[in-house]
């Protein structure tokens, strides 16, 4: 069992299967800086199955699939097959910005997979343009609504808020959940890599959010299924749930139960913090060790509680 030295039992592995992406949303991107990833220094999906059958020896439970944008990466569905022949792997989740969703949501559910998560930031058009660079608002509806069609089980919708952007769409976003059984969740803007649309005053809380939400209908507790850092909350007569991530106003890092697998190998004990493993070289016998010791100093070097700083690294390279 993979227990750290704070007592958290690790037992969630989210993976991200490319660094690239259609997308260029201003809150996880800076032109700038991003260097492609060269082919060669992607994982192999043999060699990702590898690491998950370790970690699933070890107590990793749950994975989740991720990038940049994982529906870019052909075959993933192959890898979901295979992913579920892992014995001890007991819930595959993936997240998507859904742009091709529509195309892509038979041959995902046919693999077997069943939680999905889609971005959308917003219900307007144009907006949507302009944040994610793409005309694609329409398409990503499409895809949400394909998925529900198809009975993928949670859809989760993800909408990460900031100040001045998208906040005056709280309410109009929560009320997806008054005509779909979706979960709605609300995600404080991070400081992920060098971000220049990031500083402190974009950053519209949890509470601001909870405030904008309870004028319009209470927010009770609902029940929450599997791990994660969400709290989740009815609101109103809903069919569906409202989630709220806070990792800057509320830490939730007494219960974070996960590492990462970066694209280019590397297994990652914090979000914010830049130590990594570079687990790729070991894997391709380019450095000494096991799997299995990585994971155990990943574990190891799991911080107590995030530093909030500008990480190196970008949340696509890392694996949102
Ligand atoms: N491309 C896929 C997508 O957009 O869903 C998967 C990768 S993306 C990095 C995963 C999640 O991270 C998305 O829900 C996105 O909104 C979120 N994200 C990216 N940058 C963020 C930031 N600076 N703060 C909070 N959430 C962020
Ligand atoms: Fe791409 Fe997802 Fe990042 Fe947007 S949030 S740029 S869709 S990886």
């Amino acid at each position: 069992m993979l227990i750290d030295r704070f007592g958290r039992k690790i037992d969630y592995l989210r993976v991200s299967i490319t660094d690239r992406c259609n997308f260029r949303c201003l809150y996880c991107y800076s032109i700038k800086k991003w260097k492609k990833l060269k082919h060669e220094d992607i994982l192999r999906f043999e060699e990702i199955l590898k690491v998950v059958k370790v970690g699933s020896e070890l107590g990793i439970r749950r994975v989740r699939i991720t990038g940049g944008e994982p529906l870019l990466r052909k075959n993933v569905e192959y890898f979901i097959k295979e992913l579920k022949k892992i014995s001890g792997i007991e819930d595959i989740g993936l997240t998507t910005n859904g742009y091709f969703l529509l195309e892509k949501a038979e041959a995902l559910r046919e693999a077997g997979l069943l939680r999905i998560n889609i971005s959308l930031d917003t219900l307007k058009k144009e907006k949507f343009e302009r944040l994610t660079g793409v005309d694609g608002w329409e398409r990503v509806w499409k895809g949400i609504q394909k998925a529900l069609k198809l009975g993928f089980s949670p859809v989760k919708i993800n909408a990460v808020i900031v100040r001045g952007f998208n906040d005056d769409e709280v309410v109009d976003l929560a009320k997806l959940t008054l005509d779909y059984p979706v979960e709605v969740r609300f995600i404080e803007f991070m400081p992920i890599g060098e971000n220049s649309f990031w500083n402190e005053e974009n950053v519209f809380l949890a509470s601001e959010i909870k405030k904008r939400l309870e004028e319009v209908f209470p927010l009770e507790p609902a029940e929450k299924v599997g791990g994660g850092p969400a709290r989740v909350f009815k609101w109103g007569r809903g069919i569906g749930k409202i989630g709220i991530i806070s990792p800057i106003s509320e830490s939730f890092c007494e219960k974070c139960n996960r590492l990462r697998l970066t694209a280019d190998g590397r297994l990652r004990p914090c979000l914010f913090s830049d130590f990594e493993i570079n687990l790729k070289a070991i894997i391709r016998g380019e450095a000494k060790g096991s799997i299995e010791d990585a994971f155990f100093q990943a574990v190891e070097k799991k911080p107590e509680r995030l530093e909030l700083h500008p990480t190196e690294r970008f949340m696509r390279a890392i694996g949102g």
